[in-house]
């Protein structure tokens, strides 16, 4: 059975709280507190008034395919052509399309866990089998090469590694990067590396591409990439796939007989965020910098509450199991979806139940939020969990 979106199923319950009126620290979804670049909203509003409202192209206009190939020749040191792009209603659909392009019945799927909590459902929709690989936190979730050779087989068809990570937080270095590869170049199979989080990298970590380490191996390489977190367009819905140009022709048939394009104006709205300012990230990469340390602060300042700094995105994932035990109306908080609930009763904390990234005892927090408004949540929490001791 498919398993609904835990991640959303939080935020329907943070938004119910907030229609009541109540002030909801929101930790829960991973979006971004700001608006867009000035530059976006004006770009869509000129492609209002300039009559983009038709069909274009299924797999974008060419004028965004440039865009995203400069991006990435820029920020990531590698350029694709744009026959190597498709662009779709966000980087959620482009790895529902890669789901349905390339999997069939009987092929496995590898997923380092704690995962993203689409990838494995995305594969089981498809009929097809995720092989979900343990890390360790010691590890600092990192995926070891050797358990990656472990879990490929003959059946494996992709390996879908995420870096910056979503839920945990890691960014994996280049020679960390490149020892996967090492491993997945050995086998017959796609690497799919959900590059999502790019800019968001802290402490002077440096982001390598894994398409800009393996050039040979691009012809078998998927980069998934979008505008919704790097800058604050989660709504816009553009995100897109870097890919060989076969396979692009295939993702153009399936979104074809689907979706057909993503909408023409937040196209033209992540045409003028892709041409923004480097400065942009630099200040947003600060801001989330100093947010990163606040919550990680906060949330170790809590008697039964431990995490570890996490390298990139905006997600604190801590290990809660020190609250279980908690008195919550009479029963006791006993699971990690205990916590998260009694939290949002409790302190009015909206985060997500680590079960939901196949790792129970945890809860994601994302600290896209200000350091005031996390510093208060984390105090809200700490009273709380005082209150029921
Ligand atoms: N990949 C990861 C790792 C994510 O956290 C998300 C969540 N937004 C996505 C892909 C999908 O992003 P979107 O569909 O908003 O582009
Ligand atoms: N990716 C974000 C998250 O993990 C947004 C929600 C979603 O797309 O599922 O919270």
């Amino acid at each position: 059975m498919v398993a609904p979106s835990i991640t959303l199923a939080m935020n329907s319950k943070a938004l119910e709280q907030k229609a009541k009126g109540v002030d909801v620290f929101a930790f829960g979804v991973g979006e971004p507190d700001f608006e867009p670049p000035e530059a976006v909203r004006e770009a869509a509003k000129r492609a209002i008034d300039a009559g983009c409202s038709k069909y274009t192209a299924v797999t974008g206009v060419p004028a965004l395919k440039e865009a995203i190939c400069d991006a990435t020749e820029r920020s990531r040191g590698w350029r694709p052509k744009n026959e190597n792009v498709c662009v779709s209603v966000g980087a959620k659909h482009t790895l529902f399309n890669l789901a349905l392009a390339l999997y069939e019945p009987g092929d496995e799927v590898i997923i380092p866990k704690p995962y993203w909590v689409s990838y494995p459902e995305q594969v089981r929709i498809v009929g097809a089998t995720p092989v979900l690989v343990d890390t360790r936190e010691e590890d600092g979730w990192k995926l070891p090469p050797a358990a990656l050779e472990k879990a490929l087989t003959p059946k494996t068809k992709a390996v879908i590694l995420c870096t910056p990570c979503n839920p945990t937080g890691l960014a994996y270095t280049e020679e960390e990067t490149k020892a996967l590869i090492d491993v997945v170049r050995k086998h017959d199979c796609w690497l799919i590396v959900d590059e999502i989080y790019a800019e968001l990298i802290y402490e002077g970590l440096k982001f390598v591409s894994a398409a800009k380490i393996a050039p040979d191996l691009r012809d078998r390489m998927i980069v998934v990439d979008g505008v919704s977190k790097t800058y604050a367009m989660t709504g816009w819905r553009i995100g897109w796939a870097l890919a060989p140009a076969p396979l692009v022709k295939a993702l153009d048939v399936v979104q074809g007989q689907s979706t057909t394009n993503p909408t023409a104006v937040a196209q033209h709205a992540a045409i003028a965020a892709l041409k923004g300012s480097p400065d942009d990230f630099a200040r947003i990469r600060a801001t989330f910098e100093k947010r990163r340390n606040a919550m990680v602060a906060g949330l170790t300042s809590i008697p039964g509450v431990k995490c570890r700094k996490p390298d990139g995105a905006f997600y604190a994932f801590a290990d809660v199991r020190g609250l279980y035990g908690l008195d919550w109306n009479g029963k006791k908080v006993a699971t990690d979806e205990d916590v998260a609930f009694w939290m949002l009763e409790k302190a009015h904390v909206a985060a997500v139940p680590g079960s939901g990234f196949g790792a129970p005892g945890y809860v994601r927090f994302s600290y896209a939020a200000s350091e005031e408004r996390i510093a208060a949540g984390c105090a809200s929490i700490r009273a709380a969990a005082a209150a029921a001791r």
